[in-house]
């Protein structure tokens, strides 16, 4: 018996939803892409609709199309969602959006199921940012609460004498977005958790990612972590419990510092995640075909590793393509997006069966790219594994 298609709708067209379509094609799904920019880069492998995900009574047409809809942008409003969630089956839910898209509420269902976070505090005024500051102290981060990515919205107070600097910086947004000063977590690594859970309650997790960010963005990702075992598996279990409190359906990232023994919380995001990008090519199912497997309501495939990946972003322009895919193991992503400088534009990911092979196949995209700088700290991270 054949099943029949089924059409997935995608509210917000970048290269996330790029990478759902060319995963979830091969299963026979159909895709339906909404974004409010025309050119968005979903819409050169699917079709797509280039309207505002406010305008609701514009989205009828979309809605009576699709069996599922689900996201690739944390920011679609949470109205937008709930209206939707009464014409398909949304996934993930309305409520796990609006926490995600929120730096308060998130560090509070953090430590609700368990995870600690740094310390921090809700700033809405000026003496709210310093009555912050004397409570915990420098240094620290005034961040936006709201609409953050990419450390956009960020600033970092050295010492409490910043804070006029800070206040300058982002004070203007305290009434739109909110703020949230948080204490700087004088972390070992960086890491996240990429998870999938069913309607089923059907929970997996891939090997935890460590991460390299450059000016708060992700520059390159490891996996399988060189992580000890118990704090791998305390990871995952907090993916779990977090998952299981929202009712979670689909794929999403929780963000970790790492220090020590010690696991902190830093955020979730409720989609497929830049750090999950190496499943592609680095495990058995990738995170983008088992979200798609897992909001339709089909079985979900296996999160094994296939060796060790590294993945490396192309922030701004891409690199010389034929250089890298000349490398074994290489393999290449380009996102269709015009170059802009801090613009995701694509990424590589470089596979190998062993720390060995993999360190070797990294500092020949080092000199082939002239890319030293990125790929230094994970050929160092390889080293400390042999
Ligand atoms: P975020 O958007 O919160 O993930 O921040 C982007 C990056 O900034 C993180 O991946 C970290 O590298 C850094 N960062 C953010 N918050 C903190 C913090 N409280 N302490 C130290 N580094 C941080």
């Amino acid at each position: 018996m054949t099943e029949a298609k089924q059409t997935l709708g995608v509210l917000g067209g970048g290269q996330l939803a790029r990478m759902m379509v060319l995963a979830g094609v091969p299963l026979g799904v159909r895709f339906r892409i909404v974004d409010p920019v025309a050119d968005a880069c979903a819409g050169q492998v699917a079709s797509l609709l280039h309207e505002d995900w406010t305008a609701l009574d514009r989205l009828q047409a979309f809605a009576r199309e699709i069996d599922a809809a689900t996201f690739d942008f944390e920011n679609v409003p949470a109205e937008t969602a709930e209206w939707l969630a009464a014409h398909a089956q949304v996934a993930p839910n309305a409520r796990s959006l609006a926490i995600a898209q929120d730096r308060v509420l998130e560090k509070d269902l953090f430590r609700q199921c368990g995870l600690p976070t740094t310390e921090f505090a809700d700033v809405t005024t000026r003496a709210d940012l310093d009555a912050a500051l004397a409570r915990i102290g420098a240094p620290a981060i005034l961040k936006t609460r709201r609409e953050g990515y990419d450390g956009k919205g960020q600033f970092r107070l050295q010492t409490a004498g910043d804070a006029g600097a800070a206040w300058q910086a982002l004070g203007a947004q305290a009434g739109s977005r909110g703020l949230i000063l948080e204490a700087f977590v004088e972390f070992d690594h960086e890491a996240s958790v990429i998870a999938v859970r069913a309607a089923s309650g059907e929970f997996d997790a891939w090997p935890v990612t460590r991460n390299w960010h450059v000016g708060g963005i992700l520059s390159a990702s490891l996996a399988p972590a060189p992580l000890d075992d118990a704090i791998a598996a305390a990871a995952r279990a907090h993916a779990q419990a977090i998952a299981e409190q929202l009712d979670y359906v689909g794929v999403f990232a929780l963000e970790l510092f790492v220090r020590g023994d010690r696991l902190l919380g830093n955020e979730m995001a409720p989609r497929v995640h830049n750090s999950g990008h190496w499943t592609i090519e680095g495990a058995v199912t990738s995170q983008f075909e088992n979200h798609v497997r897992a909001v339709l309501g089909m079985p979900l495939g296996d999160t094994a590793p296939r060796g060790l990946s590294c993945m490396l972003n192309w922030i701004g322009e891409l690199p010389e393509r034929d250089a890298l895919i000349a490398i074994p193991g290489a393999h290449w992503h380009d996102y269709g997006k015009s170059p802009r400088p801090g613009r995701k534009v694509g990424h590589a990911t470089i596979c190998g069966d062993d720390a060995a092979t993999l360190a070797g196949r990294l500092r020949q995209v080092a000199r082939a790219l002239g890319r030293g700088a990125q790929v230094q700290p994970v050929i160092d991270a390889l080293a400390a594994m042999r």
